[in-house]
């Protein structure tokens, strides 16, 4: 049985100004679960890591932290850390000091602040740096050793409050791969905050995409992938973005079929009703190039976008008067720009949304 860590039941927070920025969040994150709160600027991330870690008291609703209630219990009597995208360390101590700050204000001796430090640096690989200032180390590495001073204390919970963003792309590709390292080797609850979906998708056991405060949808990356709850958690994990095209079932002589701007496609389900409006979402890697006689809608190549070992190619279906369409290529078969192409869409990764609401229909 996994263990639940970090519980918020029906949490909201309605900040004195009026703002709401936190709507009735229902979410678990069991012990050693990566748990990433992803979403776009404003949706209330930050406020829920702030919320789990004390900072901010709900308006509303409850936190539980390995089933004891610390609703309103003080921050420091709550037994997690919290790492921030500016990692404030001490500047003139060194990483063995900064690691160590934390179990000395606890009174902890000098013999198990140094064991505890000397494991801690293994595993984020700061051996060689712990006699240096952080001023003598990388944006990553001092990154790390944020990090470290936060696991040195063997809290229940991390949170994780976008701790990649300031570093350059290799950087934060590699410290990201090294969160993920670490995760793997602590047994405690981890929630990481990230506007990066990509970030969200490669890190996290499961994800819990916001939007305004609320949680869109809570499940394993693959799944929100595959499975979107709905238009706006489609849209907004993977790149580039599923395309999301309005359409109408149309029935006539026994066949149904979605009627867009330009294309048909023959399509049934028992979900979908005569003159239900939808909206089709289909991924650029599931988008063929066909010819032209052979496709469900034909488009003109209105921007090539190479990328390498593919490319982004952005087309507008009805040869240019339809709706704008994204597909991905391989290379080598990269089409010329102004040129009409025939589109296939894959059947079995076509997803519809109801066109009022966004939620998926199945
Ligand atoms: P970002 O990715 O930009 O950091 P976020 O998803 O972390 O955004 P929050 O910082 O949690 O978002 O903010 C959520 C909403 O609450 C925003 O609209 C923000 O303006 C508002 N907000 C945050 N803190 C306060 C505050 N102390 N008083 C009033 N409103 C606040």
């Amino acid at each position: 049985m996994t263990l639940v860590s970090i519980t918020l039941e029906n949490v909201t927070k309605v900040f004195p100004n009026g703002r709401t920025a936190v709507r009735a969040l229902t979410m678990d994150v069991a012990d050693g679960e990566l748990m990433v709160l992803v979403g776009p600027s404003g949706c209330g991330k930050s406020t829920v890591l702030r919320l789990i870690a004390g900072l901010e008291a709900p308006t509303s609703g409850r936190i539980l932290i390995d089933g004891r209630d610390v609703t309103h219990v003080p921050p420091q009597d709550r037994d997690v850390a919290m790492v921030f995208q500016s990692y404030a360390l001490y500047p003139h101590k060194t990483v063995a000091e900064n690691l160590g700050f934390g179990l000395k204000m606890r009174g902890a001796d000098r013999g198990a602040i140094d064991a505890q430090v000397r494991v801690v640096a293994e595993a984020l690989q700061l051996v060689p740096f712990l006699d240096q200032k952080p001023a003598q180390l990388s944006g990553g590495q001092r990154q790390r050793v944020a990090l470290g001073r936060a696991i040195v204390r063997k809290p229940k919970a991390f949170l994780l409050d976008e701790p990649l963003s300031n570093l350059d792309p290799q950087l934060r590709f590699d410290t990201r791969a090294e969160i993920g390292r670490l995760h793997h080797r602590l047994p405690s609850a981890m929630v990481h905050v990230t506007h990066d979906q990509e970030e969200a998708m490669t890190l996290g056991d499961r994800l819990a995409v916001m939007r305004d405060g609320m949680a869109e949808q809570i499940a394993p990356p693959l799944d929100v992938y595959e499975r979107p709850a709905n238009a706006f958690v489609a849209a907004f994990v993977g790149s580039p973005s599923m395309n999301l095209l309005p359409v109408v079932r149309q029935d006539a002589d026994g066949a149904s079929a979605l009627a867009g701007d330009g294309f048909v496609l023959e399509h049934q389900s028992p979900k979908v009703n005569s003159g239900m409006s939808l909206l089709l979402g289909i991924r650029p890697r599931d988008i063929a190039v066909v010819a032209t006689n052979d496709a469900d809608a034909v488009a003109r190549v209105d921007l090539v976008e190479p990328l390498g070992h593919e490319a982004v190619v952005r087309t507008r279906i009805d040869e240019g008067r339809g709706p704008e369409v994204t597909i991905v290529v391989s290379a080598d078969r990269i089409p010329a720009h102004g040129s009409i192409v025939g589109l296939r869409f894959r059947r079995d990764r076509v997803h519809m949304f109801r066109k009022d609401d966004g939620r998926r229909v199945d």
